[in-house]
């Protein structure tokens, strides 16, 4: 059921996750499916209700620092300098886990990835829960993330007692995911912050870590994911479109107002019943790495 956050909806919401229900919230990514971090049947029941593999970790997400720190066992001054930056914000630290995490949450790993989301409503929800969430996006695996209300509901919508609506998600996807406990640090993920984003912070030179196996370090980056069920191209720009009937999606020109934009077009066009539907590609260019990275693994073959 979708409510409006309201005083009374967020004590409800912040009692569900204490008592190992599932929520689903707004951040300034996509929405997320939350479950107590510290209770593993809570979180058993975020993997059920999407269908997810239990080798991908989730992302736990906190309202300040200082809850950060409570769950790693290592907070090394990187983790300090981009906490202060980027905090609240789309930037996942992966970081030594504490024991207090259970391995469901870190699917084995003994990592975890934190982040404080910067919503309002997300950091109220956590605060007045007085623990940690874990919450992967609230939709099922591998499909499209869900950047409203609406479309949690549309995916979910059997499965979760409480969706908190507080619009359309501002950045509209997935967070930046570095490694931190490794040296040198590396992006798993990228987002919109992007590797410029973070050499001009930590003065240092930051590397993508595409060649090495995903399935190690990064169990949940499947080259199929966030895809829509209408087969997605990405076209080279001036390219020849796919024969039958189709729609190549317009999108802006900037990358805050593309990401912005990306999933609820891809959702809105996969409800339009066309042939095949698809995304001209944006340039090459640091700032446009994450929504290439979504882009392709939309666009990737079924196996
Ligand atoms: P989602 O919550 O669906 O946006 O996906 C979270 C992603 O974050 C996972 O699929 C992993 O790629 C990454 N992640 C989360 N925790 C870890 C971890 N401990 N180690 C490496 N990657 C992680
Ligand atoms: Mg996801």
């Amino acid at each position: 059921m979708i409510v409006q956050p309201t005083e009374e909806q967020l004590d409800r919401a912040a009692q569900l996750i204490r008592s190992g229900a599932l929520v689903a919230f707004p951040t300034e990514t996509v929405y997320g499916l939350g479950a107590n971090a510290l209770d593993e049947e809570a979180v058993a029941r975020v993997y059920a209700a999407k269908s997810r593999p239990w080798a991908s970790p989730l992302i736990v997400h906190v309202s300040d620092a200082a809850m950060a720190r409570s769950i790693t066992v290592e907070w090394p001054p990187v983790a300090a300098t981009l906490a202060e930056r980027f905090w609240p914000g789309p930037l996942t630290m992966v970081l030594k886990k504490a024991p207090v995490i259970p391995a469901l949450v870190t699917a084995g790993l003994d990592t975890v990835g934190i982040r404080i989301p910067a919503h309002p409503i997300a950091l109220e929800l956590i605060r007045r829960a007085g623990v940690p969430v874990a919450a992967p996006s609230a939709n099922r695996f591998s499909q499209l993330s869900p950047t409203t209300a609406e479309h949690v509901q549309q995916a979910l919508g059997e499965e979760v007692e409480l969706i908190l609506d507080g619009g359309p998600a501002q950045v509209g996807i997935e967070s930046t995911v570095v490694s931190l406990w490794r040296h040198p640090p590396v992006i798993l993920r990228p987002g919109m912050i992007s590797q410029t984003d973070l050499e001009a912070v930590t003065g240092m030179r930051w590397e993508r870590e595409v060649d090495l196996p995903k399935i190690v370090e990064s169990p949940g980056m499947h080259p199929r994911h966030y895809a829509p069920r209408t087969p997605f191209y990405l076209l080279e720009p001036g390219a020849e479109k796919p024969p039958g009937r189709g729609r190549v999606i317009e999108m802006p020109s900037d990358p805050q107002a593309f990401a912005a934009r990306l999933y609820s077009e891809l959702h809105r066009a996969d409800e339009e019943g066309w042939e095949w539907i698809a995304v001209t590609k944006p340039p090459d260019t640091p700032e446009w790495a994450g929504i290439i990275d979504r882009l392709r693994r939309a666009s990737a073959p079924e196996n």
